[in-house]
């Protein structure tokens, strides 16, 4: 089959490789659409150290049925899917308490870190366990499957944040995750959504997305204004989509007392934290992984257009032109969302 490998670091190539084994419980995908996720990028350049080469990343996937183990009783040939990228264990204390997005024992696909190494979809076939997969409807785009993992992470952190109706909530940071985030929580009950960030390119689609007000916060004191738009009480409720001090502390000063700030974004392993701010303000802090099992409410909420992705599709290209699409991505080309590869 044609893959895109990363061979080493910095360097992407068209290859030949052979199709993936299946065991009992796996299925064999032929992958129609694989987004570019922002971790790809990081792992390209080996920063992150969660991609070691040889590798085929991709974990952003969806296509059609090829053919499945012996224990899979449930799909035929053709059925269109798509996947969660954690595979879970099913065994290990977390699973067994139903936290499947916090097992002992998960891989991600298309990830290598040192201790296992588990080709992704940025090619022809990728191998998926059955238990991780779910059925698409007939008439869903391919291209738009490849960000459910996206809506997904979105999808979560809104479940685990209490949200009531009428909530204000403040997204922080306008990117892939910030504009799924978004339409989660104005679907789960938010009447008004402030959107945070330093690009107005990106506030202009969050408006777009439906934020009812978008803050700059490289010209605009952002809690100042949340505060005046709130009659000076704050956000019920804060989504950090960035992961630096920065936009956190904005987050946590954007919430009202009592409020809830939930963290998504970590691009930095630590950041400085105004401990007494939150402390004395009794400000729920958490974070929020990954997801847990909200693929088939994420699908239908996609489906029914509550959550668009479209909008946030900027390309989609043949995997041949993955090198390419890397390398505009690595350099920050601006105004670029969501590249989807078709293999
Ligand atoms: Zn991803
Ligand atoms: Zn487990």
């Amino acid at each position: 089959m044609n893959a895109l490998l990363l061979t080493e670091y910095m360097k992407l190539e068209m290859v030949e490789m052979p199709e993936p084994d299946i065991g009992p419980d796996d299925v064999l995908v032929r992958v129609r659409a694989c987004g570019i996720c922002g971790s790809d990028v990081h792992g390209f350049d080996g920063s992150s150290g969660r991609r070691n080469p040889p590798l085929v990343m991709g974990h952003e996937a969806s296509g059609e049925v090829a053919k499945f183990g012996a224990n899979v009783r449930d799909l035929k040939p053709g059925d269109r899917v798509t996947f969660d990228s954690t595979v879970y264990c099913g065994k290990c204390f977390f699973c067994q308490r139903g936290d499947v997005n916090l097992c002992e024992n998960r891989q991600v696909i298309g990830v290598a870190p040192k201790e296992y190494r588990r080709h992704g979809a940025f090619a022809e076939y990728v191998n998926v366990p059955r238990r991780i997969m779910y059925k698409l409807p007939d008439s869903f785009p391919f291209e738009q499957a490849a960000l459910i993992e996206a809506v997904s992470i979105g999808v979560h952190a809104v479940s685990i944040t209490p949200v009531k109706l009428g909530d204000t909530a403040v997204i922080m940071g306008a990117g892939m995750i910030g504009l799924v985030t978004l339409q989660a929580a104005r679907a789960a009950g938010c009447t008004r959504i402030i959107a945070i960030d330093v690009d107005d390119l990106k506030l202009e689609r969050a408006k777009a997305m439906g934020a009812t007000e978008t803050l700059n916060s490289k010209n605009t004191d952002a809690p100042a204004a949340v505060y005046a738009l709130t009659d000076g009480h704050g956000a019920d409720v804060a989504f950090e989509c960035v992961g630096y001090s920065e936009p956190v502390s904005t987050a946590i000063y954007s919430t009202r007392k009592g409020g809830t700030v939930t963290l998504v974004g970590n691009l930095q392993p630590k950041i400085e934290l105004p401990l007494q701010y939150v402390v004395t303000r009794q400000i729920r802090l958490q974070g929020s992984c990954a997801s847990n099992g909200e693929y088939p409410q994420c699908i239908d909420l996609m489906a029914r257009g509550v959550i668009q992705v479209a909008p946030l599709i900027t390309a989609v290209a043949p995997l041949a032109d993955g090198p390419s699409w890397f390398n505009r991505l690595y350099n920050h080309e601006p105004n670029l969302m969501k590249v989807v590869l078709q293999p």
